[in-house]
């Protein structure tokens, strides 16, 4: 894998795994406290990985093989949610060696899609749905006026950011935290607190 590539996921995981306590006091709130755990030992899955791939410079095949490591690695529902994220953006990064707008913009459009199939969500049910989608649209807005990858990052963090914060107003339709129905309205959701982080890791890594 190239330099910048391996830095890139490495960062990526880097987050999650010291945001571990974090995300998984979030879900102790309103769901069974083990996102962090769940999403920090997926990404210690995928760093043993990636050393096996430290030649790899093919985008797609790296994300495939992120992809299942987290769906092999990480129960819940998280997991496998985020593990087709990553083999559907894998998809549009097959062959690809560069961090393009054009690129990151339809990896999120696949990623974004495998997991409304996948969880059968869409926005507007408290999930990682609601900080993603808000910020394929910003990104994609970026892009649309010739902005720089940064730039177009830095829009789609902003509106993942504002996503989260919609997190607390609204009530789970989706997942655990539905089971607590009006209950779960005030507190944030974990799955897009991650997605968030995750973005924002991406953003200050390239930045
Ligand atoms: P579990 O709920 O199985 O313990 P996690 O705690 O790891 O799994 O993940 C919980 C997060 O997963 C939620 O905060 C939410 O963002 C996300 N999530 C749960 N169900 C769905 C779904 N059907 N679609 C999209 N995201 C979901
Ligand atoms: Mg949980
Ligand atoms: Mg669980």
């Amino acid at each position: 894998m190239s330099g910048e590539l391996y830095e890139v996921i490495s960062a990526v995981g880097e987050t999650i795994i010291g945001n571990r306590q974090m995300l998984t006091d979030l879900d102790a709130a309103i769901g069974d406290g083990d996102h962090g755990i769940n999403m920090a030992r997926g990404f210690e899955a995928v760093k043993a990985k990636l050393q096996t791939l430290e030649t790899e410079s093919d985008i797609g095949k790296v994300l495939k093989t992120v992809g299942m490591t987290l769906i092999s690695s990480v129960g819940g529902a998280a997991g496998p949610l985020y593990g087709t994220a990553f083999l559907r953006a894998a998809a549009p990064s097959q062959g690809k060696t560069e961090l393009d707008v054009e690129t990151i913009g339809l990896m999120l459009e696949a990623a974004i899609a495998g997991i409304k199939e996948r969880g059968k969500a869409t926005t507007g049910e408290k999930t990682m749905l609601d900080a993603l989608v808000p910020a394929y649209e910003a990104f994609q807005d970026g892009a649309k006026t010739g902005k720089s990858v940064i730039e177009c990052l830095e829009l789609a963090c902003e509106a993942a950011q504002q996503g989260v914060e919609f997190t607390k107003t609204i009530i789970a339709t989706k997942g655990r935290a539905s089971y607590l129905g009006e209950r779960s309205r005030g507190h944030q959701d974990p799955g897009a607190t991650s997605s968030y982080i995750m973005l924002k890791a991406l953003l200050e890594h390239l930045r």
